[in-house]
């Protein structure tokens, strides 16, 4: 990497540290040349596949304004938001992939988002694996249910019975 100061093709690292939790190093770097210091940044590559096959760098804020919508009017804060992308990002770089489709983004934000508020992820859902019909949100419905119940079991052995809605 050149020097940003005088182009020279040279430079000394100074100073290496994690940042973002780890998912980046910065490296603090001086210039044997003119003395001055930068600073990179050292991530890996992730990119996410648009539909029209363009690619980006994969970017928190973008997940965060495609949930937005779907959390309108609900009881979601913008700290919730940011920790839901943060959990997005590390699920997708966890796969090791280098690429991502934009869709598989939106599958992977649903895990986070069921937990976080099921109104929002069903209207999230109800896009990103089209539904198309009434069976369709029943189907999602249904199985949040059953998912709540086993949760209800996990949690309610031993302390309070909570009142169980027959089927
Ligand atoms: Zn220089």
């Amino acid at each position: 990497m050149y020097c940003p100061f005088c182009r020279n093709p040279d430079s000394r690292v100074v100073d290496s540290r994690m940042a973002d939790d780890g998912s980046a190093i910065r490296r603090r770097r001086q210039c044997p040349e003119c003395g001055r210091r930068f600073t990179t940044v050292e991530t890996t590559s992730l990119s996410v596949i648009k539909r029209s096959g363009v690619g980006e760098p994969f970017s928190r804020s973008k997940v965060i304004n495609g949930v937005r919508k779907a959390c309108q009017g609900r009881p979601v804060s913008e700290d919730d938001l940011a920790m839901l992308a943060q959990e997005v990002e590390e699920q997708i770089r966890a796969s090791g992939a280098a690429e991502i489709d934009a869709h598989e983004v939106g599958l992977v934000i649903l895990g986070p988002l069921q937990k976080l508020d099921k109104v929002a992820y069903l209207r999230f859902a109800s896009v990103y694996q089209a539904f198309e019909s009434l069976e369709d949100f029943e189907t999602a419905i249904a199985l949040l249910r059953h998912e709540a119940e086993e949760d209800a079991k996990g949690a309610s052995s031993g302390a309070k019975s909570s009142e169980k809605t027959p089927l």
